[in-house]
């Protein structure tokens, strides 16, 4: 029977270990399927405050791991099946084992969006891609086709210049949510050609289990046509991962968590962190502050004898 059981090891996640462990609460930290969460997929992260020069996403992470062990959190590899939230102590099934806890954390972020098309699946680490600083160097010299309009997509696509010899940016319209610093530099870039008002319809070539390249479809002219290519990155945003509490917590259209204040949810003594509510800001340090939040919510509520 734990006090706390934290759900996820992001900028949130571990932020709430770092509080609720410097709290006595020995909380245990469920990694999940993406350890260290969004960060660990970036590269350079610039806008973190402590770091002028700028810090690596995954180095990040991992010192906020070794913060909140510090102070006694304990990380368990797996993820959450089931849970059972009607009454409390909360049950939740993690890779098949039932643990309880008081009071749990749900920072289990969002996960990345896929196009969905048939060859898209089939190909995914073969050439399809959702995380450019994880599969980037594959592609030395190679043509990379990148899909999305968002900060994400600029940043895959400038990121992957460093190995493709052509980046290919598909944008749906011609309007981009990237705000304008990362739209101006990736177009500032002579390696990327933007392609907008175009969309991906299918991606080759599952015969050979690897892509090869990709059939585009240009929404204003109707013209539909191949193009070559071996890296195929989507960059189109994020799912909230709040799949087991469907039914239990009260989710907005999208599947985020709809916050009943501070960092409550509509359940007693679970709270939430980070990108799981968060579907505005989404940064790091908004993760890491919606985790501090989170702790001391939960330290607050066990002192109550609650
Ligand atoms: P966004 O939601 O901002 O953008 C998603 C993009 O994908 C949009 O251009 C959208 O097009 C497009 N899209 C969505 N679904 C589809 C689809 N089915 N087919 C084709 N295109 C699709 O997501 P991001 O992941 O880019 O960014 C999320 C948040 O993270 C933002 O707040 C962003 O600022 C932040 N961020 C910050 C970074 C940084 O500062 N270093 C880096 C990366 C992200 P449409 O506009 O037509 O809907």
């Amino acid at each position: 029977m734990h006090n706390v059981i934290i759900l996820g090891s992001g900028c949130a996640g571990s932020t709430a270990a770092i509080y609720t462990g410097r709290a006595g609460l020995n909380p245990l930290v469920v990694i999940g399927h993406e350890p260290g969460g969004q960060l660990s997929l970036t590269t350079e992260v610039e806008n973190f405050p402590g770091f002028p020069e700028g810090i690596n996403g995954p180095d990040l992470v991992a010192s906020m791991q070794k913060q909140a062990e510090r102070f006694g959190a304990v990380y368990v590899y797996g993820t959450v099946l089931e849970a059972d939230l009607s009454k409390r102590p909360f049950r939740l099934n993690i890779d098949g084992e039932w643990q309880e806890s008081s009071t749990l954390i749900i920072a289990t972020g969002a996960s990345a969006r896929w196009l969905g098309l048939p060859n898209e699946q089939k190909l995914i680490g073969r050439g399809v891609s959702s995380c450019a600083t994880c599969d980037g160097a594959f592609y030395k010299g190679g043509r990379i086709v990148v899909i999305g309009g968002g900060d994400s997509a600029m940043e895959e696509a400038t990121f992957l210049t460093r190995f493709g010899d052509t980046i290919t940016l598909v944008h749906r319209s011609d309007s981009f949510r990237a705000s304008k610093i990362m739209l101006d530099r990736a177009r500032a870039n002579d390696k990327i050609k933007f392609l907008t008002n175009t969309v991906v319809e299918d991606v080759y070539d599952v015969s050979k289990n690897i892509v090869t390249g990709v059939k585009l479809h240009d929404l204003k002219t109707g013209r539909t046509w191949d193009q070559d290519a071996d890296g195929y990155f989507v960059a189109i945003g994020h799912i909230p991962n709040t799949k087991p509490f469907v039914g239990q917590i009260d989710l907005d259209p999208d599947g985020y968590i709809l916050s009943k204040g501070g960092a409550r949810t509509n359940i007693t003594g679970v709270f939430h962190a980070g990108d799981v509510q968060d579907r505005t800001y989404r940064q790091a340090v908004t993760a890491a502050g919606a985790g501090c939040m989170a702790a001391i919510e939960a330290e607050r509520f066990l002192a109550e004898g609650h």
